[in-house]
């Protein structure tokens, strides 16, 4: 399991960190959280990931920095089909034959369809669009009742006929009363759900959680038991209860080893408040929260919807993260590692400090091109 930052940047993208996007690579399957404008180039650039891998799309929220990246996305991998207008960078992103799932806020495929319908844009697969209905939050003390969204509110249902691309069974996705979550999908592996965010406009953190591992069945001590080898192992393995020909019984869970605990990744982007999805993050092994500015800020930075490291590690402590990666970080903050700055300016490594003053695990504030493997936990007893 890999996750890549393709844009690490808030905003806009510059040629330091492009727009939000990230990539979330496991067995083969990439999903892509965010495609702002600019994903396609910083996936040639990078080449950390294969564009015709890409099964599932995650928009965060309908901010252009999250999404201008889509329709450009879908248009060129669609063209790497056609080697004749296809050079080498745009070629290696290979076309996929496969439906691509789209899951985004309310308006998404409003967005998507009108955006390749009026540029006339010919796509070799398929595409569906699942929409998640947001919810009038309850945020605990805010300040900020007047976002955006409450004062301007585009139609934001697709009109018109659907793109010939476009698959008409997209669903739309209604919050778990129970949960309080989004469910989205399931694979064999991976389940994906999604809560709400206090933003400007309704905006969406992911968490994707892996299904636990059954523990391993000791063979060593199975043979040693005097268990022949063959299909009784199998049996064993699940859980059966075995009597051997000399009359003694096997009790699987002596011979089996702990459930290893799956791996849980939350991708929280903007917001100035997450705190609704204190459950949902629980014991992560990674939270990627936005931290678009320094603490010195907060006051504005909260006004604009967003958070600062303080804010993202507090959260991080409270549902005891493995480890915190700071992303959608401000244009103005560069690595002095990387480029020039002057005396007394903040940079990226003020972030990380910052963020570092409130949280006590490992901290990364992302830049572009970074590739995290994340393993499993082994548990032993
Ligand atoms: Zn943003
Ligand atoms: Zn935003």
């Amino acid at each position: 399991m890999d996750i890549a930052f393709l844009g690490t940047g808030s905003g806009y993208p510059t040629p330091n960190r492009g727009a939000s996007a990230i990539a979330f690579r496991y067995e083969g399957d990439v999903w892509l959280v965010d495609c702002g404008e600019g994903t396609q180039t910083q996936i040639m650039k990078f080449k950390v990931i294969k564009p015709g891998n890409i099964s599932k799309i995650f928009i965060t929220h309908l901010h252009g920095d999250h999404m201008f990246g889509l329709p450009g996305l879908l248009c060129t991998i669609s063209m790497a089909f056609n080697p004749i207008d296809c050079d080498t960078d745009v070629c290696e992103l290979a076309a996929t034959p496969n439906t691509i799932e789209i899951f985004g806020p309310l308006g998404l495929r409003r967005f998507l369809r009108e955006a390749l319908n009026l540029s006339r844009s010919v796509l070799v697969f398929k595409y569906v669009v699942h929409e998640l209905i947001p919810v009038q939050p309850q945020y605990r003390g805010s300040k900020h009742e007047d976002m955006d969204w409450n004062v301007w509110n585009p139609d934001h249902i697709a009109k018109g006929p659907p793109h010939p691309s476009e698959m008409e069974n997209g669903r739309a996705i209604f919050q778990d009363k129970v949960t309080g979550q989004w469910p989205l999908c399931c694979t064999n592996h991976i389940t994906a759900t999604a809560g709400m965010l206090k933003h400007r406009i309704p905006s969406f953190g992911y968490v994707f959680s892996e299904a636990p591992k059954a523990g391993k069945l000791n063979s060593e001590k199975l043979i040693k038991f005097g268990v022949p080898k063959g299909p009784l192992f199998g049996k064993i393995k699940n859980g059966e209860q075995v009597t051997l020909s000399d009359g003694r019984r096997v009790n699987p869970s002596d011979f089996i080893g702990p459930t290893q605990p799956g791996r849980k990744i939350a991708i929280l982007q903007d917001t100035c408040d997450s705190w609704s999805m204190q459950d949902a993050c629980y014991r992560c092994d990674i939270l990627i929260h936005e931290a678009t500015n320094e603490n010195s800020h907060e006051e504005k930075c909260v006004a604009n919807g967003h958070s600062t490291p303080r804010m993202a590690a507090e959260f991080a402590s409270a549902v005891q993260a493995q480890m915190l990666i700071q992303s959608h970080c401000s244009q103005r903050y560069k690595d002095p590692k990387q480029h020039a700055v002057s005396e007394g300016d903040a940079t990226v490594e003020t972030l990380t400090q910052e963020a570092q003053l409130k949280y006590d695990g490992p901290v990364v504030t992302a830049y572009d091109g970074l590739v995290m493997n994340v393993k499993r936990k082994i548990v032993d007893t």
